[in-house]
């Protein structure tokens, strides 16, 4: 890229003219920078033509992110995110930036779902930080419309299956993840017992990254965590308890996480769960993984219409309320 700069000030120097010369003698690669390579593009980009190097270059480029046709058809289908973070716990950026992201996507909505009070390591927000934080999202909401913050939380299902949250404010949020984030090599018969009722919580809307694992290791601010395997539950009771209680089993696009495996996403499809495609974004750039989950619901043979995320804002609140 630099040999390319250097070439374009070069270039930027010659008058029309004396370009013309140099094109038409064949002597533009006798200039400081400018090689074979780069004398190519400049006679290609100087006759109005796609340079022959910059096409190649997007051909490469695409290859390395194939998204096959119902990837990307069941990808557009997606509204929007239910899983994401703002600087306010262990995201890195303000709200405001997290939305405009999910609007340049093409998104109607996006759930902020900070962390729990316990999380202290993720900067969970107390009940006073959220009732702060849901005025702002309000503010926000009446600058960005028709776009939509929905409010909401990611919310620590605790060892005993309870809810890090106040009830009334976990009653006045749109959209509740729940997720285990803590004991997560307890035995399956506990971790099975702490899912369920969290599942079975009224409140409880999502059940975010359900094994827990994370099959690259990761950096993070409070030092590196290596990959683990997944948490030990009796998956028919709790997806069985899923499709009792209309809570939706997310498919978390993180490439560290990919949760659920893909024989228990296979599992829940069968059993008639509902989905949601989440990024579980910690910043704007990660709001693009959502192919991540697509790819995986398109090989598990979930049907775009049990993901709420493919529904409008409309039929998602009525669910969720
Ligand atoms: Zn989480
Ligand atoms: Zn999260």
């Amino acid at each position: 890229m630099q040999a390319f700069r250097t070439a374009a000030t070069v270039i930027d120097g010659l008058s029309d003219d004396q370009l013309d010369l140099k094109i038409g003698t064949n002597t533009l690669e006798g200039l400081k920078g400018v090689g074979p390579t780069t004398a190519a593009v400049v006679v290609q980009a100087h006759k109005g033509q796609v340079p022959d190097y910059l096409t190649t270059l997007e051909a490469n480029l695409a290859e390395l992110v194939p998204l096959a046709d119902d990837v990307a058809e069941f990808r557009a289908a997606l509204k929007g995110d239910l899983h994401t973070h703002s600087d306010w716990s262990d995201g890195g950026s303000p709200i405001r930036e997290m939305a405009e992201a999910a609007m340049a996507l093409g998104h109607e909505y996006m759930a902020l779902t900070d962390h729990s009070p316990r999380l202290t390591v993720a900067n969970g927000l107390s009940p006073e930080r959220l009732e702060k934080q849901l005025d702002i999202v309000a503010t926000l909401n009446e600058e960005l419309a028709p776009f939509r913050i929905l409010t909401g939380i990611e919310v620590d299902i605790n060892v005993d299956g309870s809810l890090d949250q106040t009830d009334e404010l976990l009653g006045r949020l749109d959209v509740v993840v729940a997720s285990v984030h803590s004991d997560l090599r307890a035995d399956a018969a506990s971790m099975t017992a702490r899912m369920l009722a969290a599942i079975a919580d009224p409140h409880t809307d999502v059940l975010g990254h359900c094994t827990g694992r994370l099959v690259i290791g990761r950096r993070q601010r409070n030092g590196t965590q290596r990959p683990r395997p997944e948490s030990q539950f009796d998956a028919e009771a709790v997806f069985g308890a899923c499709v009792q209680f209309g809570t939706a089993v997310e498919i978390n696009s993180r490439p560290e996480r990919l949760d659920p495996p893909k024989r228990l996403l296979r599992q829940a499809a069968e059993m008639g769960c509902e989905f949601a495609i989440d990024t579980d974004a910690h910043a704007p750039g990660q709001l693009d993984w959502q192919g991540n989950g697509c790819q995986r619901a398109v090989e598990c043979g979930v049907d775009p219409d049990r993901v709420v995320n493919t529904w409008s804002a409309e039929r998602l609140l009525d669910w969720t309320s």
